[in-house]
């Protein structure tokens, strides 16, 4: 049905009458972006079957089924069927929508609009080297965080109210949204006043509902930063996952896992859990939220090995849809990659390639996104820096607004006026680069690990 209603003949003649407007004679003004944005949405939806919509819906609902009980299992055999079925439709709606050189940039266009393989290959290539060689010198410092301080005893309600605290003071807004307890946690913009974040809490674990609320703070942040006046207009919406993702990440680790952050939280932690921190030191207190360990599944990565693994993904993916790994390959492919980039194997599937819900549900060309994320995130808070001066001073008395307003300003009330390279160049005056990212994990980790 939603198929129908965007692919409606109507909004084609709407778009027909807008060509040779004057009012889009400018590019990249709102009006221009509104239409750019419609017209591009209606033209790939119009040229997807809806036959093939119905059998991705189909397969993938399947699929989904099957990947629990295969992961459950730690069996790809049951799942490799599914995924040869679902690779084979992603072919052809690539086919159906087109493409300029690569099949594979036609399902990324669908996460991150206008990106291709090869701009995106550009920036990873040169990042993974760089980390790879980072990670190997942080395990060969020898030097380990004692994170047990984090595993001891966090009653939930004073980690809820902790937290709220906390995502109160960067910039989430209560009065235009909530925090809720869910399985997965994620963030909804339902309209513009009501943006909510959910959590998911651990009482004998620190990190995992702390940090993962700055991340769904940041996200909702975004969302609650938009104009209003722009609701239901792309001119009106967040630009793209990895922006979304620039966003979350930023607030989580750029800000939330620095020391700075922690001069203001840390006194605050102590009295909210006299218990267990009174007697812990700022210092072991950073170095344990901070700690580096290669590990087997993404969404417990820390801030340095997680791009690792989307690395890993976006190479394997990009191989079977090409054709250049069968999908039977997969499980051994990812296994001698994760050996080269961790220096650990996982024991089976179910903590190797398949762990991620992503490809069940046909999201292919989706976790580059995410590594996106985090470089974009590095590039703009850069920016920010310069433009607002000392910000670890300013986070080191709790204040935060000066960051989230620049955030709001350049980024958030833009829209979707520039594409996400665009942005990233009329914001900071400079192409994405790896560079931003790679210098700050250098900095940071280097101190930490004495490397
Ligand atoms: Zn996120």
């Amino acid at each position: 049905m939603v198929h129908d209603k965007i692919t409606s003949p109507e909004i084609g003649d709407l778009l027909k009458q807008l060509e040779g407007s004057p009012y889009l004679s400018e590019e990249d003004t709102f009006e221009a972006a509104n239409v750019r944005e419609i017209k591009h949405f209606y033209d790939k939806t119009t040229k997807i079957p809806k036959s093939l919509v119905e059998e991705l819906a189909r397969v993938t609902s399947m699929a989904h089924g099957v990947w629990v009980e295969a992961r459950k299992k730690s069996d790809f055999s049951l799942f490799l069927p599914h995924l040869k079925k679902i690779i084979k439709l992603k072919h052809d709606q690539a086919e159906a929508v087109g493409y300029e050189k690569d099949p594979y940039d036609a399902l990324l266009d669908d996460f991150e609009p206008g990106a291709t393989i090869d701009g995106v290959s550009e920036v990873f290539t040169k990042f993974r080297q760089e980390l790879v060689d980072l990670v190997a010198a942080i395990v060969d410092s020898g030097k380990c965080p004692d994170t047990s301080i984090l595993r001891k005893d966090y009653p939930v309600d004073r980690q809820e109210s902790f937290a709220k605290e906390a995502a109160k003071a960067i910039g989430y807004d209560f009065d235009k949204g909530r925090l809720d307890v869910t399985a997965h946690p994620f963030c909804t913009g339902i309209g513009p006043g009501d943006v909510r974040i959910t959590a998911r809490y651990n009482p004998k674990y620190f990190g995992d509902a702390f940090f993962g609320i700055l991340h769904e703070a940041g996200h909702g942040i975004y969302e609650q930063g938009l104009d209003p006046k722009r609701y239901g207009t792309p001119g009106g919406d967040s630009v793209s996952l990895g922006i979304h993702e620039s966003q979350s990440r930023m607030w989580e680790n750029l800000v939330g896992r620095s020391k700075s952050f922690w001069k203001y939280f840390f006194p605050r932690a102590q009295k909210i859990y006299p218990e267990v921190l009174e007697k812990v030191k700022l210092d072991d207190f950073y170095l344990a939220i901070n700690e580096v360990k290669p590990s087997f599944i993404r969404v417990k990565a820390d801030e340095v090995t997680y791009n690792l693994h989307i690395l890993l993904r976006f190479e394997i993916e990009q191989a079977f849809f090409k054709g250049d790994l069968k999908p039977e390959e997969i499980p051994g492919v990812w296994n001698e990659k994760f050996k080269s980039y961790f220096h650990i194997t996982p024991p089976n599937d179910a903590q190797g390639c398949l762990q991620d819900v992503h490809w069940s549900a046909g999201y292919i060309g989706y976790f580059p996104t995410y590594s996106l994320g985090n470089l974009y995130a590095s590039q703009f808070f850069n920016k920010a820096k310069e433009d607002l001066g000392d910000l670890d001073s300013q986070f080191a008395k709790g204040e935060f607004s000066n960051l989230k307003n620049w955030l709001q300003e350049n980024i958030h009330m833009r829209g979707q006026r520039y594409r996400a390279e665009k942005l990233a160049e009329v914001v900071t005056g400079k192409p994405l680069s790896h560079r931003p990212l790679m210098d700050y994990l250098k900095t940071k980790y280097g101190e930490l690990y004495g490397v």
